[in-house]
């Protein structure tokens, strides 16, 4: 074993010749290097090329060189070499290619007899300007190409650099070479290049290595140039050819127009490459073909055709946009060329989630007002407006406008609806508006807390003074959480086939269920459209807050005894039945998890004094007295205070009203032929005798309307688990419940004592001086919250073998969540409609990562 160790390691030479049977490794060589390895098994016209080590370039950087002599050997006598870097994965980068090493003055003159003045000087100058910049580190301002490339300008070239550096431009290829070596090797472990490579994941010890190749220059007698083609588009991922040609007889100018035009098929504007050299086209289309059949990816191929034909000099996997990712995984596995599991595992989830927003061109420049928490993705324009009524307002003239709040509550729900986008200077990713603006797939940025508003004078102030008014246009960036000024270019959303089939296959993978926490017709709509298998969360709250429900809810808590309450709370039954009604209608099939009435009620009154005169108004009572009952019902800490299952206690009223609700509307489905599973689920549970209250009147609820409408059906009562007591009592609670799911964001703020709406606040600085890794309420803390949840979970099973398990925080979604509950045996999580593709994909990925950790990512890196 120790043997075959040693040989494996001494097979691999400092420096490699590439040819299709050399020892070669990605992971030794760098992914350029194993690549151009594939091209020459492929017989494709590489020229000569030989691959440093990472060891040699780690040499290099620390001053020992490797034999001269032996690395110029194979490319003859006065060659003209590229030097290119070949990182283990392309996408760490590397330092700029530099090209045209070995030109110097005598060389100059013969090419110049061969191939002409103007094109010699050119190369020339180039090689300068590229050595003058990356290897001797002049200032790139010295180095202008100039437009006409003439003797004169080439001397003058010369001569700065010997001014800056005292030393004449060196004129052996040697010499050349090796400061190319040294300086590229250098640059790989300057601090710059590191953070760059370590941000796109690269391990703190990634090693360069180089590839040196004779260069073919693409000049000579007949039709002679270099370019770039590609066979799919990098935006759609649809067959298209485009690239680029330079060709030399037309004094190496691009052919076509600048705009993006195609240079390289048959196209009215021009002569392209089709055209010019038929031959040489149609050979790299069957190149193109034999990448995509052997290397299994969408390459773009760079290529010089001179006298001697066609070489390919390097091929690079394709830039792509998530949209294009996706197409390009899909066809690949449509074709065959790669299996389904992989075709899954190539797509990043959050590839996904740009997909279904629309996004900023990622080439528009952006003028940033502000950065906050990006709470909600995608991408909107809109004027500024200050408050949900005008927000309302804007909607109703068909203007898009943003909606700018200190922060948002309840209140706020309809401008929310009206805004295109919402930001605020207050609150978290758990805070009011970044749930309802996830669940409404409405961009959003929180805790923006540099931006100050000005509410006198309607407008809003940036942190380096700017100051924009109201109706002003705005970008809000949800996906970064950046807001910009004005209106930048966008991408529109791209919910394409390949979309919808890579989602199917995922689904065949995965083995957690994913639901959808949704609360209105529009949220269970999208759910469906996004194949969620229920609903894990409906915030029944939620549905108070709209048309003139508010007002009847008003009336409820200013009712004076239990009669009048009910009184009141039988006119809310209709507009609750109707609601569910169209919940389970829209999830035909398939469960719905109703969380029973949740929040504080005080959060249904009105805090401004406008406010208490309309309510004085509405109820006919003087203003003073309604001041009075809502300052009584005001608490210290409403977040741990009478909301919940408490409130269902105290009040029972109110559950009384809205299990009703739930079963009229489940009879009223069943009769006309729906079929659908109800779950009805108490929030903030802390003992197991309050499950036992409320089971016994929803339980009486469910009879009478069983009686009353002559109807059977089932139901499901189970319990949020969302304060740590609830978690460590979870044996006797399951007793009572048929189902646990953990609320994540009330479990998260209790078992920190960390307030969700006011964290914003100090959690940069705390993660930033790594007191918490990450945001928790944005990050399942797997240690700490997760401890308490597998501890419920493993005691929750004790008291009922097949209790169902699940999580539907905000944390539903997550990759690091998603991973713990398939861990720990859960049945489903269940996120905001908008990050269920999200999950069923990550969920899939981490199944077959875990059925076989041989399916490889990227298969040019390996
Ligand atoms: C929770 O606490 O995790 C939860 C889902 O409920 P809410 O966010 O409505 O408090
Ligand atoms: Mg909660």
């Amino acid at each position: 074993m120790i043997g075959a160790a040693v040989q494996q390691q001494t097979q691999y030479q400092p420096m490699t010749l590439i040819t299709a049977t050399a020892p070669m490794n990605a992971s030794v060589h760098g992914g350029r290097a194993k690549c151009l390895q594939r091209l020459v098994r492929l017989d494709m016209p590489v020229p000569v090329t030989v691959a440093l080590s990472f060891d040699t370039v780690h040499d290099i950087a620390k001053g020992r060189m490797p034999d001269m002599d032996s690395l110029l050997q194979p490319f003859g006598d006065q060659p003209l070499l590229s030097v290119r870097p070949s990182s283990q994965d392309p996408d760490w980068g590397g330092p700029s290619a530099i090209l045209n090493i070995g030109m110097n003055d005598a060389r100059h003159a013969a090419m110049a007899r061969q191939m002409g003045e103007h094109a010699a000087t050119a190369l020339y100058l180039r090689f300068v300007q590229s050595y003058a910049i990356h290897v001797a580190r002049l200032d790139p301002e010295e180095f202008y190409l100039p437009d006409v490339p003439d003797a004169d300008s080439l001397r003058a070239m010369l001569d700065t650099y010997e001014t800056e550096t005292d030393e004449l431009f060196p004129q052996e290829t040697r010499v050349q070479l090796s400061e190319v070596l040294r300086s590229m090797a250098r640059a790989w472990d300057g601090t710059t290049a590191r953070l760059l490579r370590q941000a796109k994941g690269a391990p703190q010890d990634a090693g360069l290595g180089l590839v040196v190749q004779a260069m073919a220059l693409g000049v000579g007698k007949g039709e002679c140039g270099s370019g770039v083609i590609q066979y799919v588009s990098g935006d759609t991922g649809l067959p298209q050819i485009t690239g680029r040609y330079l060709g030399q007889s037309q004094g190496r100018e691009a052919l076509g127009d600048a705009d993006g035009a195609i240079y390289l098929t048959k196209d009215a504007r021009g002569p392209s490459l089709e055209e010019l050299n038929p031959d040489a086209f149609e050979a790299l289309v069957a190149f193109g073909d034999l990448c995509r059949k052997h290397l299994r990816e969408e390459m773009q191929i760079e290529f010089a055709i001179d006298a001697d034909g066609l070489h390919v000099l390097d091929a690079m996997r394709i830039q792509r946009s998530s949209r294009a990712a996706v197409r390009i995984a899909v066809d690949l596995a449509t074709e065959q060329i790669i299996p389904r599991e992989e075709a899954v595992l190539r797509v990043e989830p959050a590839a996904l989630s740009e997909m279904l927003h629309r996004q900023i061109d990622p080439r528009a420049k952006r003028d940033v007002i502000v950065s906050g928490i990006a709470a909600s993705p995608g991408a909107a324009v809109g004027r500024i407006v200050l408050t949900a009524a005008e927000a309302q307002a804007s909607a109703a003239r068909g203007e898009p406008c943003v909606l700018v709040r200190r922060e948002t509550t309840p209140e706020d729900i309809r401008g929310m609806h009206a805004a295109q986008a919402v930001l605020t200077m207050r609150g978290g990713v758990t805070s009011h508006a970044a749930v309802i603006g996830r669940g409404l797939g409405v961009p959003c940025v929180v805790g923006a807390s540099d931006l100050s508003i000005d509410r006198k004078h309607g407008r809003i102030i940036s942190p380096d003074g700017r100051s924009f008014a109201a109706g002003d246009m705005i970008t809000v960036d949800g996906t970064t959480g950046q807001v910009l000024v004005g209106e930048p270019p966008m991408l529109e959303a791209a919910l394409d086939s390949a979309f919808q089939t890579l989602l199917e296959w995922a689904d065949a993978f995965r083995d957690i269920g994913v639901r959808a926490n949704a609360d209105t017709p529009a949220d269970a709509r999208t759910a469906r459209n996004f194949a969620a298998e229920g609903i894990g969360l409906v915030r029944t709250e939620h549905m108070f807050f709209e048309g003139d429900r508010l007002g009847v809810m008003r009336e409820m808590i200013f009712a004076e005894d239990g009669d009048d309450r009910r009184s009141v709370l039988d006119r809310l039954l209709p507009m609750q039945r109707a609601d569910f009604q169209a919940l389970f209608e829209i999830m035909e099939g398939r469960t719905v998890c109703v969380r029973l009435f949740d929040p504080p009620l005080h959060e249904f009154l009105p805090s401004d004094k406008a406010g208490l005169r309309d309510l004085a108004e509405q109820l006919a009572m003087p203003i003073a007295e309604v001041a009075e009952r809502v300052d009584a019902l005001s608490e210290y800490n409403p977040m741990l205070g009478m909301r919940g299952v408490r409130l269902g206690i105290a009040i029972p009223e109110i559950y009384d009203m809205q299990a009703r609700a739930i079963f009229e509307a489940t009879a009223a489905v069943i009769k006309s032929g729906i079929d659908i599973t109800v779950e009805i689920m108490i929030p903030l549970v802390s003992a197991m005798r309050e499950v036992e209250l409320v089971k016994a009147r929803v339980d009486g609820a469910a009879t009478a309307v069983m009686t009353t409408t002559k109807t059977q059906f089932d139901y499901r009562l189970g319990v949020m688990v969302e304060t740590p007591r609830a978690a460590l009592r979870a044996e006797d609670i399951a007793a009572h419940a048929e189902f646990l799911s953990f609320g994540t964001n009330d479990l998260t703020q209790m078992t920190y004592g960390l307030s969700r709406d006011d964290a914003g606040r100090f959690m940069s600085a705390y993660v930033q001086q790594g007191v918490y890794a990450e945001d928790p309420f944005h990050t399942l803390d797997i240690e700490g919250v997760g401890e308490l949840i597998a501890m419920g979970a493993a005691r929750g099973r004790i008291g009922r073998k097949d209790v169902i398990l699940s999580i539907c925080g905000e944390h539903g979604g997550n990759r690091s969540a998603i991973a713990f509950c398939r861990e720990h045996g859960f049945d489903y999580v269940s996120c905001s409609p908008f990050r269920v593709p999200v999950a069923r994909l990550t969920a899939a990925q981490l199944a077959l990562q875990s059925r076989a950790k041989t399916v490889t990512k990227a298969p040019l890196v390996t």
